[in-house]
């Protein structure tokens, strides 16, 4: 269980508590007693939603976006897998649905100037994320990909295009599309339109 001051320190962190949020409280408690904390990056996580729980899974598990150890995917998933490095053990969480549906259709069917009655039930949501058996909001399964690479610094270049300084890694260069130019890839979008 997390304590109030873990809580405390999700809500501040986030600015607001809501669902999404808790359901993050809930990855952060189970992976920091099954896989540990990142203080460095011994720990990688693969978000597949850019919602609120990520920001509860980056300040309890210390998998951040900066570290290099938080890896986005666009996927609009809830759902996360997680990779530690010294014993290469991994796991995936993608929620199972159905949790809150008669909530949520309770929601539908209010006013939108019910403020009083819209708290009222997102604070059910939060409790009853809170207090549902873990295994009852999430299915734990295999992962699907493999571990992602260690953040590496690299080396920067310009782009021959608009001057500004680009990770190597991230310009394009490829006789056939940018005609011999290091191109960033807004250049390149740019580039593209142009032929
Ligand atoms: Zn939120
Ligand atoms: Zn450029």
């Amino acid at each position: 269980m997390l304590t109030q001051n873990q809580i405390d320190g999700v809500i501040a962190f986030h600015g607001h508590h809501c669902p999404g949020l808790t359901f993050g409280m809930r990855v952060g408690d189970w992976v920091l007693q099954e896989f540990g904390h990142a203080a460095d990056e011994e720990i990688v996580v693969v978000v597949e939603t850019d919602m609120c729980a990520v920001d509860a899974i980056q300040y309890l598990i210390g998998c951040t976006f900066g570290k290099g150890n938080l890896v986005f995917l666009d996927y609009g998933k809830n759902a996360y897998s997680f990779f530690r490095r010294c014993d290469s053990k991994s796991c995936r969480l993608v929620t199972r649905g159905g949790l809150l549906s008669d909530l949520r259709e309770q929601q539908e069917k209010l006013d939108s100037n019910d403020t009083t009655g819209r708290n009222h039930i997102r604070q059910q949501m939060i409790d009853r994320i809170l207090h549902a058996d873990f295994s009852e909001i999430f299915s734990i399964v295999p992962v699907q990909i493999p571990m992602p690479d260690v953040a590496r610094i690299h080396a920067s270049k310009r782009c021959d295009h608009c001057g500004e300084l680009v990770m190597e890694t991230r310009l394009l260069n490829d006789p056939a599309i940018t005609g011999g130019k290091n191109l960033c890839i807004p250049c390149r979008a740019a580039y593209n339109k142009k032929i």
